[in-house]
């Protein structure tokens, strides 16, 4: 390949061009400090405004008060999914849990593994995660409610919380987070790993609410206790710093390039509303989320057969068109089509698309 791709992956993930070209400009002499981004102490006056430009500019753009603190942690959203439990859930505690797919799955089971109580009220599992269930009974006694806002591989998505009865939403975002704007009333806290629409892997972040701060557990690994992240601005040891850097000026980007979350909102429907429409108007391509549950962000469908799954791919990638595979886990093909994703690449995915079909029809 001498030229860049159309880029499909589910994570890691297409970074904005914008972005890659600014790191590559500032890369050899930051901020003209005569070093790297990668080279300097995390304890200087350059990464300090790199790390507080990041959280500000996410509490303006989901519109965060005082109350809330964004925070930076490693161990990727897998780390969260036991983090969650262990810092919330005493012996007698309870939290309920959705279960819409692959990844909520791994959340419960860090919970069963710490012999923590705790219900699914929910869970689309019976028809192959392909919807989002719908009037949730929550339980009045939950610490907690844990949803799973996209599911990155069977491709499905909230498109509205449910109502919980005040029962604080802790959230994993990790593939649309940023992608639309938020009502964070209802969100006691949301994460995120950093590689699918944020920046490169090793960062994930973490916005917490103060009320649900104070009722963390306090007697953990400094590393695994909530606290230690948010009294040390996330510099109690070394963070991820070229994450950091990454993601905050992917967040400048969407704020000052794409014009703040309600702007990305509508692009994002616009990409997948192009996507689906020309997938929905043939019969040779088929979805796998049920209609009012489609994913904005990754959108799988079939094809008459795998033979022609695999073809497509191979054929596909011959076309400049990367990361068209599904997840192993289900088959199929997903186009990943996070924030980054332009609409000229949707437009040439399409046209591939018409033009495999034609020839194997
Ligand atoms: C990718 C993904 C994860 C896992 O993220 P890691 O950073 O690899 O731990 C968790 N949840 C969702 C929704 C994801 O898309």
């Amino acid at each position: 390949m001498t030229e860049r791709i159309f880029n499909f992956n589910a994570g890691p993930a297409a970074l904005p061009l914008q972005v890659l070209e600014e790191i590559q400009a500032s890369f050899l002499n930051f901020k003209q400090s005569g070093m790297s981004i990668t080279e300097v102490s995390h304890r200087s006056s350059y990464f300090d405004d790199v790390i507080n430009d990041a959280v500000d500019r996410a509490k303006r753009l989901l519109k965060l008060d005082d109350r809330f603190h964004v925070l930076f942690i490693q161990g990727g959203a897998s780390l969260q999914f036991a983090m969650i439990p262990m810092n919330f859930l005493s012996k007698d505690d309870t939290a309920d849990y959705v279960n819409t797919g692959t990844w909520s799955t791994k959340a419960i089971k860090e919970v069963e593994v710490q012999k923590k109580n705790y219900t699914v009220v929910a869970s689309s599992e019976d028809k192959n995660f392909s919807y989002i269930p719908k009037n949730i009974q929550f339980s009045t006694n939950a610490k907690y409610v844990h949803l799973t806002s996209n599911n990155t591989i069977k491709g499905t998505q909230f498109h509205e919380f449910p109502d919980t009865n005040g029962i604080p939403i802790v959230c994993d975002m990790s593939s649309d987070i940023f992608s639309r704007p938020l009502d964070m009333e209802k969100f006691g806290l949301i994460y995120a790993g950093a590689q699918k629409n944020l920046g490169p892997s090793g960062a994930c972040m973490v916005i917490i609410r103060q009320d649900m701060l104070d009722m963390a557990n306090v007697d953990l690994p400094s590393m695994l206790k909530y606290s230690t992240y948010a009294s040390k601005n996330s510099m109690y040891n070394t963070p991820p710093c070229f994450g950091v850097y990454t993601i905050d000026l992917v967040l400048k980007w969407i704020e000052e390039e794409m014009g703040g979350l309600e702007k990305m909102e509508e692009y994002n429907i616009k990409k997948a509303g192009l996507l689906y429409d020309f997938i929905d108007s043939g019969s040779f391509y088929r979805t796998t989320a049920q209609e009012d549950s489609k994913s904005l962000m990754n959108v799988t469908f079939r094809l008459p057969d795998e033979e022609l799954e695999k073809l497509f791919v191979v054929k596909a990638t011959e076309n400049g068109l990367g990361g068209l595979k599904g997840h192993r886990s289900v088959g199929g093909c997903r186009a990943s089509i996070y924030n980054a994703t332009t609409m000229e690449g949707i437009n040439a995915l399409v046209q591939f698309m018409e033009s495999f079909e034609k020839e194997n029809k």
